[in-house]
Order: structure tokens, then sequence, then C-alpha cells
């Protein structure tokens, strides 16, 4: 399998050519030349295999320059039930996506059992096997250098730590992420994981990331890599759970399945699309934003138009407070007929600050046969969907999952099972959960004190020199 960019000026890439890099040197997103295709009886045989074999049965169709064996290992130990064992009471450990349901035709599908309590683990622990396999390989290493709010520092870090030729430079805006959050990032002890508290906020962060990019002299001498939420690897391994959820919660393939997903960058949704593109028998694909709302209006109109970071609101819902959708470029190729000439007029707008509207030329139209809807959320709403839940349901949600719930609820069909996506355990937002239901909810056994932990962090300032000085002095 071959893989071509979405503005369609690079040449085609194989898998492990793409793993470790960005974006294609055109600007653009990397994805197959055309997606893999389940059949009936390809759905037949899947139904009922085991995490693990699943996700070999999906990764091995796209990560086809990696020896079957090879794949094999690292899946297996990526998917293992004592990484992903932070259940909740009835569900099994083994499931890796176990399914909750709430009422008839109504699940939570679980993605954050994993080390962190966030779906993004269910891609980066699989990043950082693939990672270490095929920097061993090729006798290489890479300095990984993100900036993070929370979620997306503390799932990378758990999965590289400890890693064989990798390094972790990981940049956080000092004193603002949660109590709870930091502490799971900097209690890490381990020599190749780098917290670095800056004194700025999340912006500041990724300035310094991007300023250290593009000089692009350091980034070859210090083989700067990046794991940010673009890469295909981290894509693919979200597919898998579209899957998983799906025959979990049917008995034959003639069923289709909604899926309702708490969006930001777009990238949980997109590995949704793909499912669907591949034959899973998706209805909808109902996309839940916050207050930070430009999915929703594209979804809604047909006009796609990032705010700027000056723009961007500060919710209770944290990790989907995004400006513009980094992965959105992957779908949009898609709705263009895979046009790399028109993607790349239609990001030209955008990159230049603006925006575009798909109705002019007839795009929009076609959304329907994608199945995508939308909804949004505000605070108030959240708060609500928390009470709720928790009376009808016995079940907490944090406030993220909240935000698809409540969409989910907007665009269900009564014969049609709604799988909401839940992409953080409560535990993570307890203040939040507090100000809901007036009290904590329960945190895993594991993590309790893990405020009290000893910590390892430097505080440095906003200076893109000072940290690539800094990250000289580390790696040599
Ligand atoms: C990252 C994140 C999201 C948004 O996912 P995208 O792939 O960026 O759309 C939603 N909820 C939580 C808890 C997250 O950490």
């Amino acid at each position: 399998m071959k893989y071509i960019s979405t503005r369609g000026q690079s040449p085609a890439q194989t898998f492990s050519q793409i793993l470790l890099g960005g974006l294609a040197p055109d600007g653009g997103l990397y994805l197959p030349e055309s997606y893999p295709q389940f059949t009936d009886a390809d759905l037949t045989a899947m139904r009922g295999l085991s995490y693990a074999d699943l996700a070999f049965a999906i990764l091995s169709r796209f990560a086809d320059d990696i020896p079957s064996a090879d794949l094999t290992a690292i899946i297996d130990k990526t998917y293992r039930a004592d990484v992903y064992a932070y259940t909740r009471a009835g569900q099994h450990a083994a499931d890796i996506t176990p399914t909750l349901k709430l009422e008839d035709n109504l699940y939570l599908l679980s993605l954050s059992n994993g080390p962190t309590l966030a779906f993004k683990d269910m891609a980066m622990q699989l990043l950082g096997n693939l990672f270490e396999y095929v920097l061993t390989k090729e006798g290489k290493t890479t300095n990984i250098l993100g900036a993070t709010s929370g979620d997306t520092g503390s799932a990378a870090e758990y999965a590289m730590r400890g890693k064989k030729g990798i390094r972790v430079f990981m940049l956080s805006p000092h004193k603002k992420m949660s109590r709870f959050q930091t502490a799971q990032m900097f209690s890490l002890q381990d020599e190749n994981i780098y917290n670095i508290a800056v004194n700025g906020v999340f912006d500041d962060c990724q300035d310094i990331v991007k300023a250290v990019s593009n000089d692009a002299d350091f980034k070859a001498q210090y083989k700067i890599g990046a794991v940010n939420s673009i890469n295909w690897g981290r894509i693919i391994a979200q597919v898998v759970y579209y899957f998983k959820g799906y025959f979990a919660v049917t008995n034959n393939n003639a069923q289709k399945v909604s899926f309702a997903v708490p969006s930001g960058n777009f990238g949980n949704v997109c590995a949704g699309h793909i499912a669907r593109m591949m034959g899973l028998p998706i209805d909808k694909l109902v996309v839940a934003t916050n207050e930070n709302d430009v999915l929703d209006e594209f979804f809604k109109t047909g006009v796609y138009r990032p705010r700027g970071s000056a723009n961007t609101y500060h919710t209770s819902s944290p990790s989907m407070d995004i400006s513009k959708a980094s992965n959105f470029e992957r779908f949009v190729f898609d709705l263009v007929g895979r046009d790399g000439v028109k993607t790349s007029a239609l990001w030209s707008k955008v990159d230049a600050g603006g925006s575009f509207d798909l109705n002019t030329e007839g795009y929009f139209a076609k959304i329907a046969d994608y199945g995508f809807m939308s909804g949004s959320s505000n605070h108030a709403d959240r708060m609500q969907t928390i009470r709720d839940a928790a009376s009808k349901y016995q079940v907490i949600i944090d406030t993220h999952t909240a935000d698809g719930l409540k969409v989910a609820l907007e665009h269900r069909d009564v014969d049609v099972p709604m799988v909401v996506l839940e992409t953080a355990l409560p535990a993570k937002f307890e203040d939040s959960i507090v100000e809901a239901l007036g009290h904590a909810p329960e945190r895993p056994a594991a993590l309790d004190g893990i405020e009290n932990l000893s910590q390892r962090f430097d505080v440095m300032e906003v200076d893109a020199v000072a940290i690539k000085q800094y990250i000289m002095d580390k790696t040599s």
C-alpha cells in the first residue's frame, strides 16, 4: 500500500516512510491511495475476534511493509488487559474497549481505560511500540518535541517512557494544567522524558514548537520528531475500535450503527469515516463540539471558518478547545473526489487565515452520502448532561463524553444503536464533576495520591533559543 498527499504534489510513500514524519513535503496530509475493503464475509470472520486479533486484521492492511510476525508482536504488546485496566464495574479489561449499555440502543464505548484515562492512549500506546520498532530496525533515534494542555502530553509520555532511541521533550503552560494532569506527567521519573513547564500559556508552547521545527538545520541535526494528531499511525489505531464497537452491539452485518464522537482536531471521527469507507456498516457519524464549534458550523452550513487562537474559548471540555481541526483536510480530500489540486486551493485560503464555502461547487450536497451530522454543546448543557446520566443511568461521565451524549440524543433514530465514544474518564476532570454533582467521581485506586508523588520538571521562559539549548544539553 502506498500513501499519497491530500495536496497531490508529493511522491507516494510506504507506511514505514510516513510513520515518523508529520506533514507531506507539499504541506498536505497522507492518506492511502485507496482504502482497504472489508466484505460481508470478512466482517463475519472478524466478529468475535479479540481486540488484538481485530487490530491485526485491520492494521496489517495499512502497515503492509512490516512483516506479519513483527506486527503481531507489536500489537500483542500494545493491546493487553493490564494496560487498559481502569474499567468500570461490570466491564472486562480484556475487551480493551468495552461497551456499557445505558438503555435500549444507547451505549458508551469506553476508550479511556488506558494509563492516562483518555482515548489518546488507544493510539499513542501503539505509536510508542511502532516507533521503537522502526527506529531500532533502522538504527535511528528521535527527539519528540510537543506542546500540550494536558491529554496529548501525558498520553505521549506514557507511551514513550523507557523506549529505546526515543526522548520526549514536552512543553506545557506552567501551573495551567489541572493538578491531576500535572501530577500524571511530572511524576514520571523515566530518564528519556523531559517535562518543560513554560512560563506562559498553551499557545506560547505551541509557538515554540513551531519555531524550533521551522529551523530546518536544527530539526535535522537533533532529529526532532512529533506525535501530533495528524500522524497517520494514530488514525489507523483509532479505526480498530469502531469495528470493535460495531460488533459489540450487533448480531449480524445487516444492522447499522451510529457513532457520536466528541471532537476537536477531527482525528477520532476521521477514523470513523475511514472505517465506514472500508465497509463497516455505519449509519451516522455524529460530530459533537463544545463552544469551539468550527466543525459544527461546517456540517450545518458547508462553510469551514477556522477561528484563530485569539478566538478560541477555554471551556470545561478543554481537550476539544481548538481553533481549526487539523485532520479535517483528510475528509475534505475524499469529499472533493480526492482532487489534490482542489484541496490545495481550499487550504491555501485556510493557511492565509481565511475560510472556504463548499456550497458553491455542490460538494456540500454530498455530505449526506458520508453520514455526517453535528451539534454543539456549552457549559450548561454539559453540566445538565452529566447530572442526567448520573440520575437516569447511574453512570458518571466526563465533560467531553457529555458533549458527545448531548449531541447523540439530538440525532438518534429509535431503531439504530447509537454508540457514544467515551473519550476520558471523569476522574481526569474532577472539578467539573464536583460542580455538576456536588461530589468527586471515583478515582482508580492505583492513582490515589498521585498529586503527592515527587515531580520531575524544569521551568523555562517563553524563549525558543533557550529551549533549543536545553535540547542540545540533554542530548549531548
Ligand atoms: C483529544 C480529545 C478529544 C478530541 O479528539 P480529536 O481527535 O482531536 O477530535 C476529545 N476528548 C478528549 C478527552 C480528548 O483528549
